[in-house]
């Protein structure tokens, strides 16, 4: 996959885009990033990218020039490795759609991504209008720019693809992939401070093991996040044993 981010501040991706999971990602050719800074398209003197916004108003908007012109150059770029049609122009916004585990999964497997950070007040809505395929909100709140979003994006996003993580497994059991919150994580010492792992854990009995995480993931799931069971896949036995949980309350 090529993700494209287009700032006014590449130097936040640094630290980001070269440590960790994703840095070795990015080693290995699995995913290849790069950063634009807008104001290097912008055409007047000052290199300025954001202006006053018509009709008056706090703050400021990135103009549509210097946006325009970094869009139509990562497209060029694109146009020599033939997949332009496809790639998916992002705004990250918090007037998008909520990120979701779903939607990261449907990214997952685009050929390439364009992501634009705002700033200040925002971008000039005539690129959104032209250039954006989707809006994408990291949450009902509102941040001082889209560094911080794009970056969520871009983590939860790449983990998915094959070969990133070290073992696809985590991503099967992990939480909100099948619709439920995952179970408890335990690791070395077996005492901690008197406090132990569970026994079953230790028992190197499988079924045993598989059996106590799904009923541990369905007790998390009911105590954290209830709602998330109305919408995920369950068994005849994990009824039971919700109805069993319930009973015992
Ligand atoms: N005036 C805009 C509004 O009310 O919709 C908010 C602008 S915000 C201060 C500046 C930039 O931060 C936005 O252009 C966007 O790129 C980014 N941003 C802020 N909150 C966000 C969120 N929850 N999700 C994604 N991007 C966000």
């Amino acid at each position: 996959m090529r993700i494209d981010i287009l700032t006014l501040f590449p130097e936040m991706f640094e630290s980001f885009l070269t440590t960790s999971i994703l840095g070795r990602a990015v080693e290995k050719g699995l995913v290849s990033i790069k950063v634009h800074n807008i104001r290097d398209f912008a055409d007047n003197k000052h290199k300025q990218a954001d202006d006053y916004p018509y009709g008056g108003g706090a703050g400021m908007v990135l103009m549509p020039q210097p946006l325009s012109d970094c869009i139509k150059h990562v497209l060029s770029q694109y146009r020599e490795k033939t997949y332009e049609k496809k790639t998916k122009i992002i705004y990250l916004s918090p007037q998008g759609q909520v990120l979701s585990q779903q939607m990261a999964r449907e990214l997952s497997k685009e050929p390439s991504l364009i992501l634009i950070c705002g700033h200040y007040e925002g971008i000039d809505q005539r690129i959104i209008d032209r250039y954006v395929d989707m809006e994408v909100s990291i949450g009902d709140y509102v941040l001082t720019g889209g560094e911080i979003p794009a970056m969520v994006l871009i983590d939860c996003v790449t983990r998915l693809i094959p070969g990133v993580l070290g073992s696809q497994e985590s991503i099967l059991e992990e939480s909100h992939t099948a619709g439920l919150l995952e179970y408890p994580q335990y690791t070395r010492p077996a005492v901690y401070d008197g406090d132990e792992v569970p026994q079953v854990l230790l028992s190197g009995d499988h079924e045993r093991i598989k059996r106590w995480r799904r009923q541990q993931s369905l007790k998390n799931t009911l105590k954290k996040r209830p709602d998330m069971l109305k919408k995920a896949s369950l068994t005849e036995e994990d009824y039971k044993f919700l109805k069993e949980l319930k009973d015992s309350e």
